[in-house]
């Protein structure tokens, strides 16, 4: 795997050091960030990767960290995508303080810093045609065109800006653009747009507003306005950089942010582009944002991932300054790491075939104590009953194994996890051929799965559940939604992994997992970490598989 740098230890990497130095050299007297989502979407894992950034410096250094919605463009944005963002961070473990920021609640401060701007000399309304602009900008080689409206008196500007205001014009008949240098080496310098019209809702300022201003005009001075000491972006943002500083540099804003840029997480297997998880949501291939499937934070935790968990792996990648991919099979060690600790265990069995143990008494039954955590002595012990009949998976049963299958088999004995040493002594079969019950004895001195006094050993140790009591449920199994582990996001449609849930609908749970009721993640002995799902109900109950109890993909795709 292609890691990103690792910190030395916890909380080291470039980030940090400049904001020590900028402490230690009096240029920031504390530390203020910010985490700005736009609310066009959920958040996914790359998101946590900057908000644990975020808020993680803002803490180790003693400052503060906002939640501010970079929300800008109305067309695209939702109330929805507000509200879940909230939860998502909180969900994430972090508290921005009294209250959330929005850029609109600085829409009135922005319009004052554009007239602020015209007076100067330093903003234009210009009228050509978006196609015009494009055609003018130039490219990387070649200097760009002054448009024809580029020296507009202030009087008329700060009319047409009024007007544009006022409502006066339909959407895209005129932008206000800085007035920097059409032939400046960074096309981002090329006169930017800073408003645009836009007779659209918003989500929160309704439609006081018919022009709203561009990521570049509100972001720096949004910072500017919360004392954002260290205004940390993906490095998709570098290139803006010079933007940012002549605008912080040109306007009476209260205070002088920084911006410092880091590599995005890229993980294998996956798409971090809200636009193509908006595309997977809108065609239908998953079944919304919080589809287990998906690599949001809200689908994380519908598929029972804690965000300890998800924390963790941040912290082991690290931040750096250069762009990688990070291997997927990372985030399910830490995962795995993280409900090792505390997921309780439990018996389930996925696919059932009956055993019957012919020498157990009919109509009889006994408690057994299960562990219920093996790496927390605390957490004790449970019951589980014992009868005559009883489920035990399908794959632990092969009527013509090969030598090294230590599970059940024609005349072979195994342990039954907790219970008894059981020994297959016949096959029973349906008219089609289909083997539907096993005919087992179990041997009454080895009570609690241990040695009898003849010393006789098993290899084998499987699961099982009592078939009376047993409780019938839905279990779903998933694999990465894109089997290429580096997916091209363009077309990704026909990348979709068909095999990425496997729905099992016939699978018996010891009952005290139902009647616990909780949804915190378990695992099921030997198949994995798994959770409640939020469709399930008492009647039919459903579960997710977080993560398998091994790497199993990494095999599959033949790593
Ligand atoms: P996407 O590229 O998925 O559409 P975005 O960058 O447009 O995401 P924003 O809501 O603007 O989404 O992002 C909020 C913050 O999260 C930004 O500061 C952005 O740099 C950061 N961010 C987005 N994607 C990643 C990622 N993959 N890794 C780290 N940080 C990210
Ligand atoms: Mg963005």
């Amino acid at each position: 795997m292609s890691s990103t740098e690792a910190p030395s230890e916890a909380g080291q990497d470039f980030i940090r050091d400049i904001i020590r130095r900028d402490l230690d050299s009096g240029a920031a007297e504390g530390v203020v960030t910010r985490f700005p989502p736009e609310p066009n979407g959920y958040l996914h894992i790359g998101h946590a990767k900057s908000i644990c950034l975020n808020f993680g410096v803002a803490a180790e250094f003693g400052g503060r960290c906002n939640l501010r919605f970079d929300d800008t463009n109305p067309t695209k944005e939702e109330q929805e995508f507000i509200d879940g963002i909230i939860e998502d961070v909180r969900w994430l473990g972090f508290d921005w303080g009294a209250r959330v920021r929005y850029a609109s609640d600085y829409f009135e401060q922005l319009y004052e810093w554009a007239v602020h701007l015209i007076r100067a000399g330093r903003a234009y309304v210009d009228d050509q045609s978006q196609e015009e602009m494009r055609a003018s900008r130039g490219t990387l080689t070649e200097p760009g065109r002054n448009s024809p409206w580029r020296d507009r008196t202030a009087e008329e500007n700060i009319d047409l800006l009024v007007r544009m205001r006022a409502g006066e014009f339909p959407d895209g008949a005129r932008v206000l653009r800085a007035k920097i240098d059409m032939a400046a080496g960074n096309i981002n310098l090329r006169d930017p747009v800073l408003y645009r019209i836009l007779h659209a809702r918003h989500p929160r300022t309704g439609t006081d507003w018919c022009i709203y201003p561009s990521y570049d005009f509100a972001h720096g001075q949004s910072d500017a306005i919360e004392g954002v000491t260290h205004s940390l972006c993906t490095l998709e943002f570098a290139d803006h950089r010079p933007l940012y500083d002549w605008l912080i540099e040109h306007l009476p804003v209260p205070s002088r942010p920084r911006q410092y840029e880091f590599a995005r997480l890229n993980l294998t297997h996956t798409l971090l582009s809200k636009r193509v998880l908006t595309e997977l949501v809108r065609g239908g291939h998953v079944d919304g944002w919080d589809d287990p499937r998906m690599p949001t934070l809200s689908g994380y935790r519908r598929r029972g991932v804690p965000p300890e968990a998800i924390r963790d792996f941040v912290k082991r990648i690290g931040v750096a300054r250069a762009d990688s991919m990070v291997d997927v099979a990372m985030l399910e060690a830490s995962i795995r790491e993280t409900l090792n600790l505390t997921a309780e265990r439990r018996m389930v069995v996925l696919n059932p075939l009956k055993v019957v143990i012919e020498n157990y008494p009919e109509g009889e039954t006994e408690q057994l104590d299960a562990v219920n955590n093996p790496s927390n002595p605390d957490a004790g012990t449970r019951p589980v009953t014992f009868s005559r009949e009883i489920y035990v998976e399908r794959d632990d049963f092969m009527e013509d194994p090969p030598k090294k299958f230590f599970r059940l088999a024609p005349g072979r004995e195994v342990r039954l996890r907790y219970a008894y040493f059981v020994t297959c002594r016949e096959v029973i079969r349906d008219a089609d051929g289909e083997v539907v019950e096993l005919r087992c004895t179990y041997d009454p001195e080895t009570r609690g799965g241990n040695t009898p006094p003849d010393g006789r050993k098993v290899k084998g140790t499987i699961h099982w559940v009592s078939a009376a009591d047993s409780v019938r449920a839905e279990v779903r199994l998933y694999e990465p939604l894109f089997t290429d582990p580096e997916p091209e996001a363009g077309g990704f449609a026909a990348a979709i992994n068909p095999a990425s849930r496997q729905t099992l609908v016939d699978c018996r749970l010891e009952p005290a997992i139902v009647q616990e009721n909780s949804d915190d993640a378990m695992q099921f002995e030997r198949l994995g970490y798994f959770v409640r799902d939020p469709v399930s109900t008492s009647d039919h109950p459903v579960f997710n598989r977080t993560v398998g109890l091994r790497d199993s993909w990494a095999k599959v795709a033949g790593k």
